[in-house]
């Protein structure tokens, strides 16, 4: 938003990661409402000619316009900033919007991208499909291989994406020594922390520079909006960001903002309790006879623990399981109970996927072999729902295998 009256706030209390999900941010109104309110407006009425001057000469630190800013979407940008401990937040449309933007905001015709190769396939369409249309190249790496990085920032790089864990396969990529990598070639790194969700990983304090989330996901964590945010120092997103959303026009709508703002009051609790979800269910089925692999970052089988270990705070509500083929898979899905088909993730109730004809079906058979996404891969999302029936609901699927 232009203006953040935030900007001047004191700094912040110090509370701890619970109280301030519920209290950091709000902005009450004249009549005290003890939840927060729901500003369904576009735009502001000035008292006066002069007041309407100063504001839009940045004198009255006020709001202007929604596609600018306010009051119910800078509490929760404001929220959200200091959980993920970043100097500013802009919230956005959809986790797309936030991506695009982090992107689109910071290059121009010559400059090239690095990024790692498993991303959610929207964010690949930018990379590789979008930004070469304006004269931007891409260059891909496998994100584990640091010499590949390495590589690929000989040349120099504007900015580098990535995304960990990454979707579908949860292969991880050190944060750390990316943004060390990124730094040396001049270039920011950004990190699309959408599965490792605030809770568990804070990549600005690993050395990235900007964070993006689809806070349709862990964020609203019940299925109901599409919402997104951008994160980084005051002048990336007040100076960069900014300038690029307010006028390509992919602002949050307060209504969003409201529910998300709501959401974040039991983000850690709700994360946390699917996280355990997770842990047990991989644990539940680790060794199965029927399963051909299973990985979960929280595991120390899996082949980027160290890192995990180095950076998350937690496993994260995600694994990914894989049998014999599409046919198994199919089985198992269409005899799940509590499960539900879907490709939403982050949410209340326990979902699973088949990204190979789903969400990834858009790629090559040969692309989805190399980004380890075989035809009886299944994702998983733990919910909100009892642990024991979940662990129960798949075993018993596993039978029809
Ligand atoms: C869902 C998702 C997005 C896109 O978010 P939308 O809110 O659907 O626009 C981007 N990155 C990752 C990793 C995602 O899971």
């Amino acid at each position: 938003m232009t203006q953040d009256p935030t900007d001047s706030k004191p700094a912040r209390s110090g509370w701890r990661t619970r109280t301030l999900l519920t209290h950091e941010g709000i902005r009450r109104s004249q009549f005290g409402e003890l939840s927060e309110a729901i500003f369904l407006t576009q735009a502001f009425a000035y008292p006066s000619a002069e007041a309407a001057e100063a504001r839009f000469t940045g004198e009255d630190p006020g709001f202007i316009y929604a596609r600018y800013g306010n009051p119910t979407v800078a509490m929760f940008e404001d929220r959200l900033a200091a959980l993920e401990g970043a100097e500013a937040c802009f919230a956005t449309a959809s986790g797309m919007a936030a991506v695009s933007a982090a992107i689109l905001s910071q290059v121009q015709a010559g400059d090239r991208v690095v990024a790692s190769k498993a991303l959610f396939g929207s964010c690949l369409y930018i990379l590789e499909n979008l930004l070469p249309r304006y004269g931007v190249e891409t260059i891909f790496v496998d994100g584990a291989d640091l010499d590949a990085w390495r590589a690929a920032f000989k040349g120099g790089a504007r900015t580098a994406f990535i995304e960990t864990p990454a979707n579908p396969t949860l292969d991880l990529v050190d944060i750390r020594a990316v943004s060390a990598l990124a730094h040396e070639a001049g270039a920011t790194l950004i990190v699309d922390n959408a599965f490792a969700s605030p809770i568990f990983q804070h990549p600005l304090r690993l050395g990235a520079d900007v964070v993006v989330y689809s806070a349709t996901k862990h964020i609203d964590g019940q299925g109901r909006v599409l919402g997104g945010a951008v994160l980084g120092t005051t002048k990336f997103i007040r100076e960069t960001l900014e300038p690029f959303i307010k006028h390509t026009g992919g602002a949050l709508n307060p209504f969003s903002a409201w529910l998300l703002l709501k959401s974040l009051e039991t983000l850690d609790l709700r994360v946390r309790a699917q996280a355990e979800a997770a842990a047990l269910l991989a644990e539940a089925l680790a060794g199965s006879p029927k399963l051909t692999k299973l990985v979960y970052p929280g595991r120390a089988d899996h082949p980027h623990h160290a890192v995990a270990k180095a950076q998350m705070e937690g496993g994260g509500t995600m694994l990914s399981v894989e049998v014999a083929d599409q046919a198994a898979a199919f089985r198992v899905m269409n005899a799940l109970r509590i499960f539900t088909i879907s490709n939403n993730l982050g949410d209340a109730k326990s979902i699973v996927t088949h990204p190979a004809t789903t969400t990834h079906q858009r790629l090559t058979p040969e692309k989805r072999a190399e980004l380890g996404v075989s035809p009886g891969l299944l994702r998983l999302s733990a919910g909100l729902e009892d642990p024991e029936d979940l662990v129960e609901d798949f075993q018993t699927a596993l039978k029809a295998v």
